[in-house]
């Protein structure tokens, strides 16, 4: 899936944010400009790159991830937006996923022939906790959104979604750790616990990572980077309840 980072830099607004692997890998990677800065990258028109033989440099069909760097809806990019819109419009062959911890700014931020959503763009709302689960949740589920996703990363603590897994309006249920040296460690049984709240709910649910620090059976473990996707996977908790994003 390759990722569409229209513009890069952000800044904290939640929980979530404290150790953000934005600004991590920015100071990595000495950056000369703060991650708090928000400005346009060399990306910003990616999806509508062309090969020698002036077709699609991506094909159709391809899934981007948008907006990994950053949020799109992030307030500094409020004047870039529509153009991001006019590219998602003019490919309509592909796919496009962003998850957002600014879901109330949805509603302003929505193109003008957004109506009930479009059919190739899915939306994730971060909660982390519960108090962001119950402040986002239910706006998350007032908007128009044809393809819903709930992204639980960095899951900080036991969170109870229960009211908000409605599998007609959710199709997945996300769940994540917390990366990097200061990660805060996620409880193997806060993922047993939301999968079986999907479960029950007939909601799809993933386990796309562990995070850092894995507490289970009341010992902690360190999963090296190059292993937390593959470590969530092996635990075969992922349950598919219907189709993807057509
Ligand atoms: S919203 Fe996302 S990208 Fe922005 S600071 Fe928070 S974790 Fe980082």
């Amino acid at each position: 899936m390759p990722m569409w980072n229209p513009w890069h830099g952000c800044h904290k607004i939640s929980a979530g944010c404290k150790h953000c692997y934005v600004y991590r890998e920015d100071a990595a990677f000495g950056a000369s400009v703060p991650s708090s800065e928000v400005r346009r990258t060399s990306s910003f028109n990616l999806p509508l790159k062309r090969d020698r033989k002036k077709n699609w440099k991506y094909p159709a069909g391809t899934e981007f991830a948008l907006c990994f760097t950053s949020d799109l809806l992030i307030e500094e990019a409020d004047e870039w937006r529509e153009e991001i819109w006019e590219i998602i419009r003019r490919r309509r062959d592909c796919t496009f996923f962003f998850f957002t911890k600014r879901i109330e700014r949805l509603a302003e931020c929505l193109p003008a022939d957004w109506g009930e959503g479009y059919d190739h763009v899915a939306i994730g709302c971060t909660v982390e906790s519960q108090v962001y689960a119950d402040a986002r949740m239910p706006v998350f589920l007032s908007l128009p959104i044809k393809h819903r996703l709930v992204i639980v990363a960095p899951m900080l603590e036991k969170i109870d979604l229960r009211k908000y897994l409605d599998p007609q309006r959710i199709e997945e249920v996300s769940v994540g750790g917390e990366s990097g040296k200061y990660a805060r460690p996620l409880d193997f049984d806060w993922v047993l616990d939301m999968q079986a709240q999907c479960h029950e709910a007939c909601v799809s649910f993933c386990f796309h990572q562990t995070g850092s620090y894995l507490v289970k059976d009341g010992r902690q473990y360190h999963i090296p980077r190059e292993h937390q996707h593959s470590q969530a996977r092996k635990a075969g908790l992922n349950t598919r309840s219907h189709d993807k994003i057509q």
